[in-house]
């Protein structure tokens, strides 16, 4: 060949492999080349599967989506975002419309909730926060304009249960779209889509990912036109995953069946140690004989009480920042689901914008901590809580 001087600005193909890579190749181009236009007709018409444009999807987001799909038993193909509120608003603006009326737990997660508060009022849809254990409420709340409730089947942090069956029924009586926010419970505790929901929403940057170093999320709907919907939107609003993430996320999902059940049997083990320390008042766990809701959460978890316990110290700011201080080893940090045990403090971070009554109310005072528990050795966990609330509460 000629000694060229010039070189053809394209990378070049990759070497055939009579052998496959058992760790999914990273597929960072945004941009993909078709062979002719008639190829690319047909890409479009869907006659042949290929990629386009990244923002439309690509290999390593596919991969995720799958696999989020199988364990949700997702009726179509779920599509798969950059984080978790991208997945809330794909449903919260992407099916709605002003005149709208939409219900919402009145705990879900934060910024769910300022969406509800702030963004939907604000383009014409109408809002109400209702307890979600509550159907008496629920049902008052019902508005001939109603189009969907949003739930969490667990609330953070005070571990209340969901009366998902209740909710159910009465979104099928009044043909309402029933959306479970699944990011607490996980696939492993509660597959939403078999207990009737019609969408399932997923941050996967939890536990799903599980090592706090990637933001996703995940939406799917039961009904295929809806489906279709949340496809479009998605694209259309840029809430497309970057493929690096993509690809972190399905290496941190390979090990979540084993992370989520060693972090569960670890919080019921914790739940029931932190109920013997003097200096704690007071143990939240679905698990234990004296949650209110343990009848539902057996019912609907299966016994499967998930990795979330929170608890009450005996005394006000002072111990609690005290009990960060001794509790050696521990993230203080406002999230949940990562391989470390994280303490959250729902006064001074998620709930801060509560008044001290609001919060009251709720059964959240400044000795209350919510635990996401991690991989730690059991004992070695217990050891750091006993420690850790004797030096804070002085017993
Ligand atoms: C974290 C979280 C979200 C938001 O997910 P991001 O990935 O942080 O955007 C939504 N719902 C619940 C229940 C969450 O815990």
């Amino acid at each position: 060949m000629k000694n060229e001087k010039g070189s053809i600005v394209r990378p070049d193909a990759l070497p055939d492999s009579a052998s496959r890579p058992v760790v999914t190749p990273l597929s960072p181009s945004v941009v993909y080349a078709s062979e002719t236009p008639d190829m690319l007709d047909r890409q479009y018409e869907g006659a042949l599967h290929g990629y386009t444009y990244a923002r439309e999807g690509h290999p390593n987001a596919d991969v995720v989506a799958r696999r989020m799909d199988r364990l949700e038993g997702a009726p179509h193909a779920g599509v798969v975002t950059a984080s978790g509120m991208a997945a809330v608003s794909a449903v919260l603006l992407g099916l709605t419309q002003a005149g709208d009326h939409v219900i919402g737990g009145n705990q879900l997660y934060g910024r769910s909730l300022r969406m509800m508060k702030e963004d939907l009022p604000r383009l014409g849809i109408a809002t109400s926060l209702v307890d979600p254990g509550d159907i008496e409420a629920m049902r008052a709340a019902l508005r001939p304009e109603t189009r969907m409730v949003l739930i969490e089947v667990v609330s953070n942090p005070t571990l209340r249960v969901a009366d998902l069956e209740g909710l159910k029924a009465l979104c099928a009586q009044h043909d309402i779209l029933l959306v479970v926010d699944n990011t607490f419970t996980t696939p492993r505790a509660i597959r939403p889509f078999d207990w009737g929901a019609d969408i399932v929403i997923h941050s996967i940057t939890k536990l799903l990912a599980g090592h706090s170093d990637v933001m996703l999320g995940y939406v799917a709907a039961r009904d295929a036109a809806l489906n279709d919907r949340l496809r479009v939107f998605t694209v259309t609003a840029g809430m497309n995953p970057s493929p690096f993430d993509c690809w972190l996320a399905e290496r941190g999902m390979l090990s979540f069946d084993l992370r989520f059940d060693r972090a569960q049997a670890t919080a019921a083990r914790l739940a029931d140690h932190l109920g013997t320390l003097e200096g704690v008042r007071r143990v939240i766990y679905p698990g234990r004989d004296d949650h209110p809701d343990r009848a539902r959460a057996m019912a609907l978890l299966g016994g499967q009480f998930c990795n979330m316990v929170s608890f009450e110290l005996n005394g006000g700011r002072e111990t609690a920042n005290a009990f960060t201080r001794a509790a050696d080893g521990l993230s203080f940090a406002p999230t949940l689901g990562d391989i470390g045990t994280t303490l959250s403090h729902p006064a001074s971070s998620s709930h801060r914008a509560l008044t001290a009554k609001e919060r009251a109310e709720l059964g959240m005072s400044e000795g209350f901590f919510r635990v996401s528990v991690g991989l730690e050795d059991p004992d070695t966990l217990c050891r750091i809580f006993t420690d850790a609330v004797a030096a804070a509460t002085g017993s």
